[in-house]
């Protein structure tokens, strides 16, 4: 590994690798977790899931006491559960959920010192309809935001993409913008930010050897929101339904290597055209 520009950390092929197999860890705990979820299960039964997952895998859990530090105590849980209004950083615990919720779930694994980030929405039950298509435009949001990820390009193009997307759906969604993704590597918030919004003014170069964790967030109201007196749970201000949807994303020199994706990417770059990169073993 070497820093390249602005401290931005650059992986080499073995690093790479090792963060394939951390997305992997992090990509299982997610569809194991969300498998089990019914109504009538608590969101602390869910952590617990993805918790044995990622230990029987010999991996670290990247959020359980992030942001410690002496006299503050860090996340308290392995995973981040934000249901229905809630945008981030939900701590799991004895809500039960019901039929009809949207929920969200944000997961980090570590293995040999290198971090996967990501997160999906999904439904307990039947979902309303207007739920639905803001956790698929969310997730579709994601995905462009990674098809704009170019050798020579810049992160910002990331955000311009996100932005467009969502600004062409019938439906005003609303785009949150104090959370944004963020370089990913040997810790998992690295520098660059990546905003999911459309910005001007200087924005790194893409290279290979960067990674990134691209994590729209959208809010079927107003996008404004306020953190609860647990310090950590994001809601939105008009208690209106938000979803989150992140992968991590390698630049290799053969393309594109999506580590959180189960299949590396291919089929969804495929669609988007984007060169599919991943490195052989
Ligand atoms: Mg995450
Ligand atoms: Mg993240």
């Amino acid at each position: 590994m070497i820093r390249g520009g602005r401290g931005i950390e650059l992986k080499g092929p073995d690093d790479f690798r090792a963060m394939r197999r951390a997305g992997l860890v992090v990509e299982r705990a997610l569809t194991r977790t969300i498998a089990a979820a019914a109504p009538g299960t608590t969101t602390q039964e869910l952590n617990d899931v993805a918790a044995e997952v990622i230990a029987s895998a010999g991996a670290t859990p990247s959020f359980l006491n992030y942001g410690a530090s002496p006299g503050q105590p860090g996340f308290p849980a392995v995973v981040c559960i934000s249901v229905n209004e809630e945008i981030v950083h939900g701590i799991p615990g004895n809500r039960v959920l019901a039929d009809g919720d949207l929920v969200s779930i944000d997961c980090g694994a570590i293995i040999d010192g290198w971090h996967g980030d990501s997160a999906r929405t999904f439904f307990v039950g039947d979902p309303a309809p207007e739920h639905a298509e803001l956790s698929r435009v969310t997730q579709e949001s994601l995905w462009q935001g990674i098809a704009a990820v170019r050798r020579g390009g810049r992160v910002r193009d990331i955000g311009a993409a996100i932005d467009d997307y969502v600004s062409q759906q019938d439906h005003e969604y609303g785009i949150v913008t104090e959370f944004v993704g963020h370089g990913i590597g040997s810790a998992m918030h690295q520098v660059p930010d990546v905003p999911n919004y459309r910005h001007a003014g200087r924005s790194p170069k893409i290279v290979v050897g960067m990674a990134l964790a691209i994590e729209p967030m959208l809010t079927l109201g107003n996008p404004e929101n306020v953190t609860l007196d647990d310090d950590w749970t994001v809601v939105t201000s008009d208690g209106s339904a938000a979803a989150h949807w992140e992968h991590t994303v390698a630049i290799t020199e053969h393309g594109l290597w999506v580590l959180t994706a189960p299949d590396g990417g291919e089929q969804m770059l495929a669609r988007l055209g984007v060169p599919f990169g991943p490195l052989a073993d």
